[in-house]
């Protein structure tokens, strides 16, 4: 099977695949606060990531099935796209975390909802569990339904951990 036919079959994007946004290594390693990772390869018409950013850091499309693109030096790691993203593929993640972790902010839809300090399974794309990790904060949404759960974990998982199984 193909890189591509993974994706548009499955829904799950390889590690290396065509489209996957990260950031610069020596920026991401060193911005407390953390970068976006953008995880949409596929025209489709929505925009949220670019109209909600505040910074101006997903570049503004031109159609409305552009791919985003990302200006690095404009992110905060604000995670506001992570919450407006329809898709569930925005992602931020704080390499400046602490030595050994990095903070990841994910998108949770599910209920119930996890509690600052609770130990959860960090999963990769295809819903396999790559390590644990300890819910630093949950975020209410303001505008959008989808909260942001910070969860500390193991930094060399910043390629693959992209959602998180609360209550084991
Ligand atoms: S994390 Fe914040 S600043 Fe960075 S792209 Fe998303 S909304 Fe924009
Ligand atoms: S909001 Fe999400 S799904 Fe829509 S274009 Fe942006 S990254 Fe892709």
């Amino acid at each position: 099977m193909s890189e591509n036919d993974l994706l548009f079959n499955s829904g799950i994007l390889t590690d290396e695949r065509q489209g996957a946004i990260r950031p610069p290594s020596g920026l991401w390693g060193a911005k407390k606060g953390g970068l976006v990772i953008v995880e949409c390869p596929q025209r489709i018409p929505c925009n949220p990531c670019a109209t909600s950013c505040p910074a101006g850091a997903i570049l503004p499309f031109s159609d409305i099935n552009d791919t985003p693109l990302i200006d690095y030096e404009k992110c905060t790691g604000c995670a506001i796209c992570v919450a407006a993203c329809p898709g569930l593929a925005c992602f931020v993640i704080d390499l400046a975390f602490s030595e050994d972790k990095a903070l990841y902010k994910l998108p949770y839809e599910m209920l119930p909802l996890p509690s600052k300090g609770d130990t959860v399974t960090c999963l990769g794309r295809g819903g396999e569990a790559l390590a644990r990790g300890t819910v630093e904060a949950v975020i209410e949404p303001k505008r959008d339904k989808t909260y942001v759960v910070h969860v500390s974990a193991p930094r060399e998982f910043a390629n693959g951990i992209r959602a998180i199984k609360a209550g084991v």
